[in-house]
């Protein structure tokens, strides 16, 4: 159930029997010439609803634009929020479920710079609510991927398989390619990160994917959000 097509005495309903809501967290950012900018979003808000369609539980509106400050904001097409403004959505968004009753918050996150963000969210709401729980769960980085893919860096083989299995329409593939460089064991600045990260907007993997590796990816990480809720609410 998304919250949006619900009218206000369903949430209200809910509510009184539930206290969860499933809240979808992308990105609009560049993903090579290959994908489209919504990839992050697209495969976030994908995840949430079908864990929300088999647990009957609520989703929130998805936040589509993340915190891409770093490395890609360079590249055409990326909208960023700043780090402290994500943090304010985030905290803001809570505080609304919260007023209204639920309590227990599980993020589908699809995007690395979003990570640090939702975090401060919740330990700044965490010193406010009472009787709350949260969890973030960020599909790439589930060990219980590993084995399907390595971890595969942005853009790369995971986020082409996945797009190909939900939204085969939007990927080029004719613009495949890859960029394979050691990455550096530490930050760089924007203008360092063009040539030093990448020159693709692909990082670290080649775009070798396919739409039946997506659904198993997709399928595994639905499972691990069900488990996550389940602790969730446990
Ligand atoms: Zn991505």
């Amino acid at each position: 159930m998304e919250l949006t097509k619900m009218t206000m005495k369903e949430i209200s309903n809910y509510l009184e029997n539930y206290k969860t809501v499933i809240i979808p967290v992308g990105a609009t950012e560049e993903h090579s010439n290959a994908l489209p900018l919504g990839t992050d979003s697209f495969t976030a808000e994908a995840l949430a609803i079908e864990v929300g369609r088999i647990s009957s539980r609520v989703v929130g509106p998805t936040i589509s634009v993340g915190n891409c400050y770093s490395i890609t904001y360079e590249f055409k097409g990326t909208i960023s929020f700043s780090p402290k403004t994500l943090i304010l959505v985030v905290f803001d968004y809570l505080q609304s479920l919260y007023k209204h009753g639920a309590r227990r918050f599980l993020f589908v996150n699809g995007h690395g710079g979003n990570v640090a963000p939702i975090r401060c969210a919740i330990d700044t709401v965490a010193a406010e609510f009472k009787d709350s729980r949260f969890a973030v769960g960020s599909w790439w980085l589930f060990k219980e991927l590993a084995d399907l893919y390595d971890n595969a860096g942005h853009a790369g083989r995971g986020e082409v398989s996945m797009m190909l299995y939900l939204q085969p329409s939007f990927v080029h593939k004719e613009f495949f390619t890859e960029e394979k460089k050691t990455l550096p064991q530490y930050f760089v600045s924007n203008d360092k990160a063009f040539g030093e990260i990448t020159t693709t907007g692909i990082i670290n993997d080649s775009q070798e994917g396919s739409a039946e590796l997506g659904e198993k990816l997709f399928k595994k990480s639905v499972e691990v959000y069900l488990n996550m809720l389940k602790a969730l609410e446990s």
